[in-house]
């Protein structure tokens, strides 16, 4: 019999109504003659609710009970969806992660997926019953603590599920049609995507298009499982995310990224080993740099840019701080002011010019660039936060329209 899992994220749970319809797609998932495991999200704002309450009552929560708080929102919707199948007289019940075996890292908001026993999910398989998952959320054994994965963390639980019980597919459930050449939200000329590679989708999702979790992606690639990503709310073919794809467009999509800080370390010495040692620090402590600028030295002195999540402000201008003195650096600053805009396409590979076209593009419409990185496949520009709608826009008409 075929399995397959389906993930349903926030919006599509965030009430009894949106509950019905996700129950009436896995039921007719279940006539089609199909095991099913369902991973299943917070519902609707639930988890930033739990967070905003944390922040009323703590300024530095730890991060051990922050896990503990924000894990139970999945436990909410996973119970009151069993218990809606059992009412329609479908055997189902519901397991937390760690229930369902999911094996994680240590660290505490950003833990990782090691291994998957899935036992008392196959045993409800194999009784005929529908196993709901509570996303998000995992087990280490060496701390005996519940651990979570990160925001947007379902959709990996929900692909590494699909990996370790050899889903034929895992199918993720959202509140938009699939996946698009842009945000859809931020641009209406945004267009459906029938296929996208692993490697571009993992590139889209790292540069924001939150629709996916990177490391959910990661995990599709790794062990060749398809994604689906699908509406709940219509009956819409969706997004494949597979190997390869029929046709292969130079630029599939434009993606953006609000939510990162650009940080500067002045006058360190410029000396041999100086980069290893900032960077270094700021990975001990989990901090996940992205682009980094070094510029040309002055004096035997050079100032070192990059940008990292703003969630982790705080952490970085503290080490920061320690760096300054350590280096005998020149002093530190952020610049919050800052948005990413990205091109990604596999077709980049065996095209020339694309880079210098996406500088033109922003150039002539008076969009100053701040820095520039690349993949083969990616071309990303830090600019002002005040011109990415505009970016996005005039690189998705240029790009993605043409
Ligand atoms: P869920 O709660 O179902 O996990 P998310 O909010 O995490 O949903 O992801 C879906 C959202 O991702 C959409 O509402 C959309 O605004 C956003 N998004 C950003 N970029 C894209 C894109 N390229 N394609 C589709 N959705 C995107
Ligand atoms: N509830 C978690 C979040 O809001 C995980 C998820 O929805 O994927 O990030
Ligand atoms: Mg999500």
């Amino acid at each position: 019999m075929s399995l397959i899992v389906q993930k349903y994220g926030g919006t599509s749970v965030a009430n009894p109504d949106s509950l019905k319809i996700v129950a009436e797609k896995i039921i007719s998932a279940k006539k089609e003659g199909k095991q099913v495991v369902v991973v299943v999200s917070a519902m609707g704002s639930s988890t930033d609710e739990l967070i905003a309450l944390a922040n009323e009552l703590s300024e530095t929560p730890s991060p051990r009970e922050m896990d503990m708080l924000l894990s139970a929102g999945e436990r909410i919707t996973m119970s009151l969806l069993a218990m809606h199948l059992n009412s329609l007289g479908y055997d189902s019940y519901s397991l937390t992660g760690s229930q369902a075996g999911i094996i994680t890292t240590s660290r505490h908001g950003r833990a990782e997926i090691e291994k998957i026993s899935g036992e008392r999910v196959k045993e409800g398989l194999e009784k005929g019953s529908i196993v709901i998952v509570a996303g998000f959320q995992g087990f280490n054994p060496d701390t005996r603590e519940i651990t979570t994965l990160g925001r947007g963390g379902s959709d990996a639980t929900a692909v590494a599920l699909a990996a370790s019980l050899g889903a034929e597919k895992c199918e993720i459930y959202t509140d938009v049609e699939g996946v698009f050449s842009a945000d859809p939200r931020i641009t209406d000329k945004a267009k459906l995507l029938k296929e996208i590679t692993y490697d571009e989708m993992l590139e889209m999702a790292s540069t924001g298009a939150r629709v996916l979790m990177a490391r959910s992606v990661e995990f599709g690639r790794r062990y060749n499982v398809p994604i689906i990503v699908r509406p709940t709310f219509s009956d819409g073919m969706g997004t494949t995310v597979k190997e390869q794809v029929m046709e292969q467009a130079i630029v599939s999509g434009v993606t953006h990224n609000d939510k990162e800080i650009k940080f500067t370390l002045f006058g360190v010495p410029d000396q041999p080993g100086i980069a290893g040692s900032v960077f270094g620090h700021l990975s001990d402590k989990g901090v996940n740099v992205d682009m980094i600028v070094q510029n040309v030295s002055k004096d035997s002195k050079t100032d070192i840019s990059f940008t990292a999540p703003e969630e982790q402000k705080d952490e970085v201008m503290e080490i920061l701080l320690h760096l300054t003195q350590d280096l005998k650096a020149e002093g530190s600053d952020k610049d919050e002011n800052i948005a990413r805009v990205s091109i990604i396409g596999a077709g980049m590979k065996s095209e020339s010019g694309v880079a210098s076209k996406m500088f033109k593009t922003l150039g002539s419409n008076e969009i100053n660039i701040g820095m520039i990185s690349t993949s083969p496949i990616r071309i990303s520009c830090v600019i002002s936060k005040n011109d990415m709608q505009k970016a996005i826009e005039v690189l998705h008409d240029e790009f993605i329209i043409d």
